[in-house]
């Protein structure tokens, strides 16, 4: 199978040349690729190992050991010094956002380790990634645990494996390649630092470019080798220039001044840590080593802070990462303006040769800050952008946290953190007999299934005499993510402004939830004539954000049509991704009306056989009664009896209102009492 060549990638420039310093410096620390599906991400990083430089391994070792230096702890080892060297191609290894623990860390076989006691060992995605890449495809949708093990694997450069005692721990150094769709959801953000750079990818929006594209996968799907052939000579060249370029790195000088810029432009930008400086320090030293030169220069410095700096500005879950370039220009002036403290050469050294250039300098620090709280108020002012027409949408109370809302029972979906579940991970429950190879072994409920047997089995030392057939696992509960879908009332009945604000408040609450605990989320919306599907289920919490601050409200309340909508959306995302338990979370004063004409009392029943129709089909619900005043029609309960869902006052939404909500209920019946 041949892979469509690097060199013939046409446009992803950042992502091309950030795939290449790391190549040359694999101390970078690897490369996130954000954008939208159909971009050829995938294909690029795939077309990476061909230029990358061959891998010299010990012969026959799992591991990859470098002779020169083979890994002392390394589970096939001990090496031998004088042994001979194999030479193969730099290896891609794919993790599948699914993958089982034991596929990306390697498996110990617990029943030879038991019966026989050989600790056997079958190394995982993680041994075969050690000095390659390792590419994730969809990052963002990779499951909890499998991240942790995958920070944990390239904070320490090794993997360790331990399963009830027995343990293996290898090497594993590897450039680590993400690709996502934040349409999809955002990474958590400890995954998101560990990557060294991020690039954007988006299709290329000339005609003429896009047509080279085209015209270049077609000639590669027509005859892949023919095409390949064609361009040898332009892989043979990138893959020397990659060689010299490492070869280089070591010699490549970082001048005081360069340093400056980079700390002068990582205090603007406002990152965390020092991580950041790091990182580009690297990726500058990188850059001018593949541009042929000694010493780190300004476009070394710009180009790094280009690839190092988005995803590490402070900010909140909602903000897509960027960088503004006319922010990096202006600390990248302020750094050169601002020279070193203390000039190593005396006073005078370094002083300007014209007092105008520096007078000008001075005024444009003065106005850089304006700029920059300018810029700051500007990007908020961005984020909810007001449709001129009509009322304004009202916008969203402060967001506070949300009390939890779960499904009921015992799920079996993603891991996550909301609703009880059986999963890899957690506390054990209970022990049954293993379907597989056992991973998680119940040693008690071995020991108890081969105890009678010992006699039978003419056990005479002191070891129990144990068979494949009495090991026992462990049964687990832990919590799983759900799918939460908003039906949002968005009607006249509504419409009053401040509650319209508490009620985005408290959906958005629950969103900013929902993004903690790894749901996914989608909303409905009904208003006038109709509902609507304002968000897919989706795991981009941020979209959800957008659609219901820009929601606007207002006309006659479709109650019944939201609640058929919302069953439609569930239907389908229960195809889709059958372990994935819905809840429903109804966001409505209870009312319902129809079109001028109809009879007052049908909105109101056709909405109970809505209810009734989503109770039947088993979908937990929650309804959020948004009914105020002093006159209360009670309508939220009578919805919330049909679904046989929850009943939660507005009010109540907040995981602190326990206690007073509480009051609020038992205080009322004896007003109406009174
Ligand atoms: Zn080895």
């Amino acid at each position: 199978m041949s892979t469509y060549p690097f060199s013939a990638v046409v446009g992803m420039d950042d992502m091309r040349l950030a795939l290449v310093l790391n190549a040359v410096s694999p101390a970078i620390g690897g490369l996130l690729v954000r954008g939208e599906k159909g971009t050829a991400k995938s294909t690029t990083v795939r077309a990476l190992t061909a230029v990358l430089p061959e891998v010299a391994v010990v012969p026959g070792c799992r591991f990859s050991c470098d002779p020169a230096a083979p890994d002392p702890a390394c589970p096939d080892g001990p090496h031998d010094a004088s042994a001979p060297v194999a030479v193969r191609p730099a290896r891609l290894v794919e993790l599948p956002v699914g993958a089982s623990e034991d596929r990306l860390v390697g498996s110990l076989d617990l029943e030879r380790a038991l019966t026989e006691g050989v600790k056997a060992y079958e190394p995982g995605l993680l041994a075969a990634a050690h000095r390659g890449v390792l590419y994730v495809d969809e990052v963002n949708l990779l499951h909890d645990h499998l991240v942790d093990l995958l920070l944990d694997a390239a904070a320490l450069g090794t993997s360790y494996v331990e399963r009830e005692g027995v343990s293996v721990r290898h090497a594993a150094r590897f450039l680590l390649v993400g690709t996502m769709n934040p349409e999809e959801g955002e990474l958590r953000p400890q995954l998101l630092d560990r990557f060294g750079l991020t690039v954007d990818a988006s299709a290329p929006r000339e005609p003429d470019v896009r047509a080279e594209v085209v015209r270049r996968r077609l000639a590669a799907d027509d005859d892949p080798a023919a095409f390949a052939a064609r361009w040898v000579d332009e892989e043979q060249a990138l893959a020397e220039r990659i060689a010299r370029a490492r070869g280089r790195l070591a010699s490549v000088v970082l001048p005081d001044a360069a340093l400056r810029q980079i700390t002068t432009v990582c205090a603007a930008f406002d990152v965390d840590g020092l991580r950041a400086d790091l990182v580009m320090a690297r990726t500058a030293l990188a850059h001018a080593a593949w541009s042929g030169r000694s010493e780190v220069d300004a476009e070394d410095v710009r180009v790094a802070a280009r690839l190092a700096l988005p995803h590490r500005r402070r900010r909140n879950p909602f903000d897509a990462p960027g960088l503004d370039e006319e922010q990096l220009d202006q600390a990248l002036q302020d750094a050169a303006d601002q020279g070193p403290d203390e000039p190593p050469d005396g006073p005078g050294a370094g002083a300007p040769d014209d007092s105008g250039q520096d007078d000008s300098a001075v005024d444009e620090g003065q106005s850089s800050a304006d700029a920059s709280a300018g810029a700051g108020a500007g990007a908020g002012a961005g984020a909810a952008p007001r449709p001129a027409p009509e009322a304004p949408p009202a916008p969203a109370a402060t967001p506070f946290r949300a009390r939890l809302l779960t499904v009921p029972g015992l799920g079996t979906g993603a891991a996550g953190r909301r609703s009880r579940a059986r999963t890899d991970s957690g506390r054990v429950t209970a022990s049954r007999i293993p379907a597989e190879r056992v991973t998680r072994l119940h040693l008690p409920a071995t020991l108890v299934a081969a105890a009678p047997h010992q006699l039978a089995r003419g056990r005479a030392g002191r070891g129990l005499v144990m068979r494949g057939e009495d090991l026992r696992e462990s049964v687990r509960e832990g919590r799983e993510g759900n799918l939460v879908l908003f039906c949002v009332d968005a009607s006249g009945s509504m419409a009053a402004r401040a509650r319209m604000s508490a009620v985005k408040g408290a959906v958005l609450s629950l969103l900013l939830d929902a993004y903690q605990r790894r749901d996914k989320v989608g909303m409905v919306t009904f208003r006038g004539a109709e509902a609507q599907v304002a968000l897919p289920p989706t795991s981009s919490v941020e979209a959800a954000a957008a659609r219901l601050q820009a929601l606007p409200t207002g006309g006659r309340t479709p109650l019944a049509a939201g609640l058929l909508r919302a069953a439609d959306v569930l239907r389908v995302e229960r195809m889709r991704d059958p372990s994935r338990r819905p809840l429903l979370v109804v966001v409505t004063d209870g009312r319902a009306t129809g079109s001028a004409g109809s009879a007052p009392t049908a909105p109101v029943e056709q909405a109970q056989r809505a209810a009734a129709l989503l109770a039947a089909a088993g979908v937990a619900s929650v309804v959020v009664d948004c009914e105020s005043g002093a006159v209360r029609l009670g309508l939220a309960v009578t919805l919330a009896t049909a679904l046989g869902g929850e009943l939660l006052r507005l009010d109540e939404v907040a995981a602190d209102s326990l206690a007073s909500s509480v009051r609020a209920r038992t205080a009322t019946p004896s007003r109406k009492v009174a």
